[in-house]
């Protein structure tokens, strides 16, 4: 089981990219698990044509400890398996706590073992600055990390805070940077900034995504891009992200 954690700033498109890579994995035949470190929990969203799932924070606090893996897990476009995290009511609580108590009732109700997935995708909002959103990239929960990210200031900002933190964390053995997505926003110099944070950080963009109409189009449709216009430019733009990322992963291909 590889699992991968993509992190990036709000609104840079990890939920888009997570949910079309996880249908580009699936169609190559791997047993996928996408599991939104996010307490907005749409991370699955385009995978279930818009349709609600409770998250795993709100089943916690209704059922606590009869709390069972079906009612944490739905299963999604083309065979994810899709878990929302969940969050606390705004203003109250803390995110990154939901983010950590929602990764521990998935192993204690064997999600992994249950599920089998060859790939376990994490989804995680955010630039790290609390604790609870470095949960997946600590204690065994992911073993690579991929930043997402465009040549916007911002964007690139909180790209470095991330490696910043896989970095302070790789001398315990938890995760490793795994290099960096560039999802475009067509801002000027937009590839040397980006490659100048992956060269900061001794890492490589292993993948760039084009800023495409089709893929809002797709949002629209409330589907992800991969089953709105699979055989557009862009499906296959993901489909290539797909095959870096397993290629960086060492993983080989299911039999
Ligand atoms: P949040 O931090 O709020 O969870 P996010 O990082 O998950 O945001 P998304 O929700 O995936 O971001 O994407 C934000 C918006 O950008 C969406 O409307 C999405 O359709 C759009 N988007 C993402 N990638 C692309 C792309 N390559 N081309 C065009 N639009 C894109
Ligand atoms: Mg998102």
């Amino acid at each position: 089981m590889k699992k991968i954690a993509v992190y990036g700033k709000g609104g840079i498109g990890k939920s888009t990219t997570v949910s079309n890579l996880a249908v580009a994995l699936a169609e190559k035949g791997y047993k996928v698990m996408q599991i939104g470190c996010d307490p907005k929990a749409d991370s699955t969203i385009q995978l279930r044509h818009g349709k609600e799932i409770p998250t795993v924070l709100e089943m916690f606090q209704q059922k606590k400890q009869n709390l069972k893996l079906e009612d944490m897990v739905t299963v999604g476009y083309a065979g994810v398996v899709c878990v929302e995290a969940g969050g606390p009511t705004p203003g109250l609580g803390c995110a990154g706590r939901g983010i950590i108590t929602a990764l521990e009732k998935l192993e204690e109700t064997g999600a992994y073992e249950t599920y089998q997935p060859d790939i376990v995708l994490y989804d995680v909002l955010g630039d790290v600055v609390c604790g609870g959103f470095s949960m997946p990239m600590r204690k065994g929960y992911a073993d690579q990390v991929f930043i997402i990210t465009s040549g916007e200031n911002m964007a690139l900002h909180a790209g470095a805070n991330i490696a910043m933190a896989v970095e302070n964390f790789r001398n315990r053995g938890y995760a490793s940077l795994g290099g960096i997505i560039l999802n475009k926003r067509e801002v000027p110099r937009e590839e040397e900034k980006v490659r100048e944070l992956a060269e900061d950080f001794h890492t490589q963009i292993i993948g760039r995504l084009d800023r495409s109409e089709l893929v809002m189009e797709a949002e629209e449709a409330g589907k992800v891009l991969l089953e709105y216009a699979p055989d557009s430019q862009m499906a296959e733009e993901y489909r290539k992200l797909a095959d870096q990322i397993l290629a960086v992963c060492g993983e080989e291909r299911p039999c």
